[in-house]
């Protein structure tokens, strides 16, 4: 892997919340001592009741049980409202722009307020009650971030089913979690294109199960058109929030009363119902947020994330307003009405914080350097990257492009489970590596173990496991403790297990090398898939890359690769050569690929990230079970990659 460091900027580190020196005596104290180091932090929330007691964590199997401020109470929609009036009720909150680039609106804390008290006292309206869930399924408008809001104000938790999901997975989740209510739009609005959002719920609920239970849909007007009715559920958002008072007092809630219930993307298997609950949730994200963003007063920060998934949960709505920020929320795609869109929006709204993931790095690249036109890009200061490993070669042409060779990268490692960053480079501290995710956040303790599960030292690779608790943690998977305790504690006893795979370098620096999983073993030699794919794209050829074992007459396992071409390159033989001898150049002859195939698409997740269970599937001529395929975004890839399958039997 790339072997070049670029150093802390020292203007940066200048001005920053967190400087190395800071990083260092934080972080060791946050490990030595975690109930004072999180008993000072936590307070940057405000307490209806302050807590005495700050952690009490236990990660042995027989009694898994996760709990952090138990004894105060709070209420996450206060945070990240009403303390806020006073100080700044007319500063922007939410900065929306629509998928049209002439619609936008700018929210203020103050109508941000006015608006979930007004949908509290109509979710109250419709029956909900502390600790009912309720289901959100809506495009990225204002009204999604209100709901959220509206539910944590009144002690509901809420369930957010990303917007691009079938109607199943909604039934399933509405089942999943004996949701009555549910909350979602007419229609959405995505590259210029209308989707009917609504005319999936009418299809879940046509499964008896979720009909029995759903007692009210609650439609935003989200485009002008008709869209059907059943008279017996089915009311008007606006209808609902014009007859409610907007004034609504937030719920008191124990710090480990439930806040919402997410799922995972899929990558691996059948998604996770994660459960996490409102103190630790709210002070990690929040503080997370502040010190990998640097972010500061007045700042205008823009995560591309969509709600529907922890991204958008904890950094684009809870983290940023607990700490009183400017956040964009963004409706539309990179590509529409053409692909400098993600440039415009930053030149509009003088974005300083970008985070985004790279796939969508990945694909402006592959349209070349020019992809964002004479966008004025002189806003930014931060970057940020989640969500799969970052290539070096991305990295690099996301700093050199967007952030013009100033701008730290943040590429933050972390997962639905943990509910905030856990191991990143902060922007004023941790010299860069590009694709390395580099260094633990305060209170995180990543450590390395062997399939045995024996701790690891020094420069080493094995499974990345998490060694004790963070406030931030999922506490189970929803109505399943027994399932949250098989899947994340019993692999390493006493141990967190991520499922992610990393290397620690001779600086103690921790780079992801895929999923555990999806490890190839070539005669007898180990490798993560992210090596092999960062060769690849480095390539001048090679906009993205997928790697995956097939089972080898003499090796064990042979490499098999997919490959999608930057644009204006021709799939040849002579290409196909040249790419085996470039992975030998790069890594070495261990590492060369045995079959290469050419990729018009990769089988994604709906949230952007490469599904090589599916890749590994085909790659074994083995295609008749490809396991649960309903996080798929767009299905044809597979039906593509099957037809031009290089391994048949
Ligand atoms: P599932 O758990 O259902 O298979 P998923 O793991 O993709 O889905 P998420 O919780 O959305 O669901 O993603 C977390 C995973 O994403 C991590 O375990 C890791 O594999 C990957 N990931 C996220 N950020 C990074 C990053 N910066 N570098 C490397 N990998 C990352
Ligand atoms: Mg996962």
């Amino acid at each position: 892997m790339s072997e070049k460091i670029y150093p802390v900027n020292p203007e940066v580190a200048a001005q920053a919340h967190i400087d190395n020196a800071k990083y260092e005596a934080m972080y060791e104290q946050s490990v030595n001592d975690p109930d004072a180091f999180w008993g000072e932090h936590g307070k940057r929330l405000d307490w209806f009741k302050p807590y005495t007691k700050v952690k009490n964590t236990s990660f042995d199997p027989h009694n898994v049980n996760i709990r952090w401020f138990e004894d105060g109470t709070l209420n996450a929609s206060y945070n990240c409202l009403d303390r806020h009036l006073e100080t700044r009720g007319d500063q922007v909150a939410i900065i929306w722009e629509g998928d049209d680039p002439s619609e936008s609106e700018n929210i203020t804390y103050r109508d941000l307020h006015e608006r979930v008290c007004r949908f509290s006292n109509a979710l109250k309206a419709q029956g909900v009650e502390k600790g009912d869930v309720v289901t959100l399924y809506m495009p990225m408008i204002p009204e999604a971030a209100v709901a959220m809001l509206a539910c944590t104000r009144i002690g509901a938790v809420h369930s957010i089913v990303f917007g691009g999901f079938s109607p199943e997975a909604v039934a399933a989740r509405i089942e999943g979690a004996k949701s009555k209510v549910v909350v979602t739009s007419n229609y959405s609005l995505r590259g210029g294109k209308i989707v009917p959002l609504k005319a999936n719920v009418d299809k879940a609920l046509e499964h008896p199960a979720a009909a029995a239970l759903v007692t009210s849909v609650i439609v935003v007007k989200r485009v002008d058109q008709d869209v059907a009715w059943n008279e017996k559920v089915d009311v008007w958002y606006e209808d609902l929030v014009a007859a409610a008072s907007a004034e609504c007092a937030p719920e008191e809630m124990e710090a480990e009363a439930p806040m919402f219930i997410l799922y995972t993307s899929g990558s691996t298997g059948a998604p996770k119902g994660l459960e996490h609950t409102t103190g630790g949730y709210m002070v990690y994200a929040a503080m997370t947020h502040e010190y990998a963003f640097d972010y500061k007063q007045g700042d205008i920060y823009w995560c591309t994330a969509d709600v529907g998934w922890v991204t958008g949960h904890s950094y684009i709505v809870y983290g940023p307003l607990a700490n009183g920020a400017t956040t964009l929320m963004f409706e539309g795609v990179p590509n529409y009405p053409d692909n400098s869109r993600f440039g415009r929006v930053i030149e509009k709204h003088k974005v300083n914080q970008f985070y985004t993931a790279p796939t969508a790095i990945r694909s402006l690249m592959q349209q070349g350097e020019d992809v964002l036109g004479d966008s004025d890009l002189s806003s930014l200061r931060i970057l940020g990257s989640v969500g799969e490993p970052i290539n070096p070669e991305a990295w690099e042409w996301y700093y050199r492009v967007i952030g013009k060779n100033r701008c730290p990268i943040v590429d933050t490692w972390w997962q639905t489970e943990t509910g905030g960053l856990m191991i990143l480079p902060l922007p004023g501290a941790t010299p860069m590596k590009p694709g390395c995710a580099s260094r633990p956040f305060f209170g995180v303790q990543p450590a390395l173990v062997d399939a045995e599960g024996v701790e690891l030292e020094g420069e080493a690779a094995g499974n990345l496991v998490i060694k004790d608790s963070w406030p931030g943690q999922s506490r189970s998977i929803w109505g399943d403790h027994e399932r949250f305790t098989q899947t994340y504690f019993t692999t390493y006893k006493g141990m967190y297990t991520t499922g992610d795979g990393a290397r620690r370098d001779a600086d103690g620096y921790y780079w992801i090398t895929g999923r555990v999983d999806d490890v190839i073993n070539v005669s007898g030699h180990r490798m993560g898939t992210a090596e092999v794919e960062s060769a690849l794209v480095a390539h001048p050829a090679v906009a993205e890359a997928a790697v995956v074992g097939y089972p080898h007459a003499l090796k064990g396992q042979g490499i098999y690769v997919y490959v999608t071409l930057q644009s204006g390159f021709e799939e040849s033989d002579e290409l196909i050569k040249e790419l085996r001898l470039h992975v030998r150049k790069e890594i070495g002859p261990i590492a060369s690929p045995d079959l290469i195939q050419f990729a018009p698409g990769m089988p994604k997740t709906r949230s952007g990230k490469i599904m090589r269970r599916i890749l590994r599937k085909i790659a074994e001529d083995d295609f008749d079970a490809l396991g649960d395929t309903s996080t798929l975004s767009d299905p044809s890839v597979v039906d593509d990659l099957i037809e031009n399958r290089m391994n048949r039997k």
